[in-house]
């Protein structure tokens, strides 16, 4: 997976500036800094949730070029696209109607039109890899906010994505609930799955990325190997931010 020179203004306020970045097939990169500083922009835009101004996002077998002559992907290639792009969010946005398994089985089903018999045994062999096999039959509302997220993991699973964004998963989740997410992150980056995970988890991604960029003001200003760039941070910017982490 791969973006570059990125740009993405919000009514006149530039957002991202020039924002490169690549990931290996079953890299994981964590993606830091302060909050405004565009993060969550930029994972938008790898899925094309956000339509960047200019610059290049490629996934899989997928490139699209933006800026000025370029002609915007179809509104069919977009939908196609983001399918490949799996996306967690802070806040799950599960199906409240729908079941654990139901949740799991929908993209499969009603977009790349699966037997209900194949989505099924999928489903439930992804929800037993995010350790739910029981709660298939639940409800979102009987799930606790853990297991709601690892639902929605295993929904993002299902659609067999080349890559998985993360976008600040563990957030919104009571402290003893944080552990059992990032295992199953933890699981996935050690099955070869490419990453890009947003989080403020910091030893969380010293030990699981292999790589870290800290961006500000919609800028990288730093990036490297994860433990060196968090353990000796060479910019006065990156110092300054983990120094709250300690
Ligand atoms: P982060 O995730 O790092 O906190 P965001 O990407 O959410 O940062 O936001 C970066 C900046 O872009 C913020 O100033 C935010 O207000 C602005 N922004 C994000 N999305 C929109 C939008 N849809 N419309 C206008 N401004 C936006
Ligand atoms: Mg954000």
């Amino acid at each position: 997976m791969a973006i570059a020179h990125l740009a993405k203004s919000f009514g006149g306020h530039a957002v991202l500036k020039d924002v490169s970045l690549t990931v290996p097939a079953g890299g994981v990169v964590a993606l830091i800094g302060p909050s405004g500083s565009g993060k969550s922009t930029l994972l938008r835009c790898i899925n094309l949730l956000v339509v960047p101004d200019a610059g290049e996002v490629r996934v899989g077998g997928d490139a699209f070029r933006f800026g000025p002559g370029a002609r915007l992907p179809g509104t069919k290639a977009l939908a196609r696209f983001r399918a490949g792009t799996g996306m967690v969010f802070q806040h799950f946005n599960l199906f409240p109607h729908l079941t654990a398994l139901q949740n799991v089985m929908e993209g499969p089903v009603t977009v790349r039109r699966r037997p209900k018999a194949e989505a099924e045994a999928q489903g439930r062999a992804l929800l037993a890899k995010v350790g739910l096999a029981d709660k298939a039959e639940q409800y979102p509302s009987r799930l606790s906010g853990g297991q709601k997220q690892r639902v929605a993991i295993a929904r993002a699973l299902a659609m067999e994505p080349d890559v998985m964004l993360f976008d600040e998963a563990t957030s919104a989740l009571d402290p003893e609930l944080v552990g059992e997410v990032l295992g199953v992150m933890r699981a996935l980056a050690a099955d070869g799955m490419t990453m890009v995970i947003v989080t403020h988890e910091i030893a969380f991604a010293r030990e699981v990325a292999d790589r870290v960029v800290f961006l500000r003001d919609g800028v990288v200003v730093e990036e490297g190997p994860a433990r060196s760039l968090i353990d000796a941070p060479r910019h006065p910017d990156t110092r300054a931010f983990l120094a709250h982490f300690h």
